[in-house]
């Protein structure tokens, strides 16, 4: 990856509030990007979130955002698909349990959703969709998985969301579990990531 580096820095605002989040992308992105997040923006409300797939809601927050900020925007929206379930919880991820939703109520759904269900056909992935935009328009869109089983008990204080519930394939310990480090590696994110930063438009 150290070839395909932008050769300048550039400013990008992440369009979210999740500081979990930002921390991820500004760790994966490195020196060559200075990243902020929407608490630069004040004045600016909620993006409702009322697309049926990760890039329609990513790209309706990068766009909004990109309005009000004069220069590079992404919007990751993200989420876990586990087979067993039909894909659930998909883009409703944040708010599993309803509204008002934490990731302890998230996680306790799930398990009580997959009782009964063993081994491999507890397989899942994370889902990331980054999209860039600019003044108001969404450049382009790049996706990201990593594949999985859902444990049957949380393991590990590390991450956020599911991270704790979720061992990636190939590991003997879950995200939640795993140093930053590690997960920001393998993690749907950072291989969206990978290829925001191998975007012929940098250059
Ligand atoms: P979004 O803000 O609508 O993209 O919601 C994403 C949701 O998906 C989060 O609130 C988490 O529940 C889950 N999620 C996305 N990425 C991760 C991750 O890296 N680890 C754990 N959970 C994640």
């Amino acid at each position: 990856m150290a070839e395909s580096h932008p050769s300048e820095n550039h400013r990008l605002l992440v369009s979210t509030r999740n500081a979990h989040k930002v921390g991820e992308i500004r760790a994966i992105l490195g020196p060559e990007f200075t990243v902020s997040d929407l608490s630069i923006l004040p004045g600016m409300g909620e993006v409702e979130e009322t697309g049926v797939t990760f890039e329609e809601n990513a790209t309706l927050k990068a766009v909004a955002a990109s309005g009000r900020f004069d220069d590079w925007v992404i919007a990751d929206d993200s989420g876990l698909a586990v087979d067993a379930l039909g894909g659930a919880p998909g883009v409703h991820s944040a708010r599993y349990s309803g509204a008002g939703a934490t990731d302890a109520a998230n996680k306790a759904l799930l398990l009580k959703n997959l009782a009964g269900v063993r081994g491999k056909d507890r397989s899942a992935r994370f889902w990331c969709l980054i999209v860039l935009a600019r003044a108001g328009r969404k450049l382009a869109a790049f996706s990201g998985t990593v594949e999985g089983i859902i444990v049957p008990v949380a393991k590990g204080e590390g991450g956020f969301g599911y991270d704790s519930l979720f061992l990636p394939d190939g590991h003997c310990e879950t995200f939640g579990q795993l140093p930053a480090a590690v997960k920001n590696q393998l993690s749907h994110r950072a291989r969206a990531l990978e290829k925001l930063r191998d975007w012929r438009g940098w250059w």
